[in-house]
């Protein structure tokens, strides 16, 4: 039985970029063996484990064979025969498809360490067709690797699986784990120029399309995505959130800027009564910290001084409260706005 490191962990290595997720493939063993030697079996009929001590996954050796449509229509074959070039010959890419073993020797069948030097996404073999997830991971990889390209001939493969449809097999919490890599990645508009050269757009991302530059500065992850989202129209937003199964947080934060960005970023030009509202909306006069993401997200865009509207609203939240009105329900929902409205009008004349 030999053991080797394989995937994003060589590759990273080789890219002297910090190894975080480690994987490694088993040639040579049987599930038994595993766990005579204290391995953790991980799921019934896959043959994955976890180490006992460094939690880590180890997977025999395995081939792959087409059964079905789809990210998940694969059966695996694996027994102690499958050797290490075979485990290897079914991944995505040549930059994913090499391994190091236990004395540091790198096994590389498919020009992996070159196309690494030449900052090429090259496809190992055309079993790449069989999975509609890779193209949205060659994608990613443009993102999160700096100076990458799409090579010619993967390329062609990918604009030919975009054509036949075969994205829309995968299901949107696939699509969404890969997007999130690409919104803390360090060039993200690398993605969206990707889809552009192989014409994914449909069915995921199609509301983003022709909606660039996706350049994003200092941004965080909700913020770059809100920041894309501010292009389309509400129900644009919704129904992109939806496709990709973004999470509540994210779809909100884009739904916020949406609503109240363009009131709140140039507070001091607006009506107080406007402005009021859209703080109220943002639950602002709850708790002014409410709308710190906001705030910052707006700060970031160069928009009128947000560091003053948030004293001001916490000002306000001093000023004003409930047990201030003798008066109930509606009638005192309309007097807090009214009182409120002042003081930020009263603000504004300050500034
Ligand atoms: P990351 O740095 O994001 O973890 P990764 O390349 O390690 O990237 P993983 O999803 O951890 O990606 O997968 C580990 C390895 O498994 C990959 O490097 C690749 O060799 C292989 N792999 C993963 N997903 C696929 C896929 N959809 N098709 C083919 N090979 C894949
Ligand atoms: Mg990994």
């Amino acid at each position: 039985m030999k053991t080797y490191l394989v995937g994003g962990a060589v590759r990273d290595g080789l890219l002297g970029k910090p190894v975080t997720d480690r994987d490694w493939v088993v040639v040579g063993a049987t599930p038994q063996t595993m766990k005579n030697l204290g391995y953790v079996q991980v799921g019934a009929d896959f043959p994955v484990f976890l180490h006992p001590e460094t939690k880590e996954e180890y997977a025999l050796a395995r081939k792959e064979r087409k059964v079905a449509a789809g990210h998940r229509g694969f059966t695996t074959e694996f027994s102690p025969d499958v050797t290490l070039e075979e485990d290897l010959a079914r991944r995505d890419l040549t930059i994913n498809a090499m391994a190091q073993a236990e004395d540091g020797a790198l096994i590389d069948p498919f020009g992996g360490r070159r196309d690494l030097a030449d900052g090429l996404l090259r496809a190992v073999t055309e079993a790449f067709r069989e999975d509609p997830l890779r193209i949205f991971r060659v994608a990613r990889f443009a993102a999160q690797l700096t100076g990458f390209r799409v090579e010619g001939s993967t390329r062609n493969m990918m604009r030919d699986m975009c054509a036949q449809g075969v994205l829309s097999e995968l299901p949107g919490e696939r699509v969404w784990q890969e997007f999130r890599k690409v919104l803390e990645a360090p060039l993200p508009e690398r993605f969206f120029e990707v889809l552009e050269e192989v014409d994914a757009w449909v069915p995921f991302f199609v509301e983003l399309r022709g909606k660039g530059p996706f350049d994003v500065g200092e941004m965080w992850l909700q913020e770059r995505f809100a920041f894309w989202c501010e292009r389309l129209a509400e129900a644009e937003v919704k129904r992109l959130c939806k496709n990709i199964k973004a999470p509540n947080a994210y779809r909100d934060f884009a739904l916020q800027v949406h609503r109240y960005g363009e009131v709140l970023g140039c507070w001091m030009d607006r009506s107080a009564e406007e402005v009021a509202e859209a703080v109220g909306a943002c639950k602002g006069f709850h708790d002014a910290e409410h709308l710190a993401p906001l705030v910052g997200y707006l700060t970031r865009k160069g928009a009128q001084d947000q560091r003053s509207l948030l004293t001001l609203i916490r000002r306000v939240n001093d000023a004003v409260s409930a047990d201030q009105f003798a008066v109930k329900g509606r009638a005192l929902g309309e007097a807090l706005m009214s009182a409120r409205a002042e003081h930020i009008a009263a603000g504004q004349r300050r500034r």
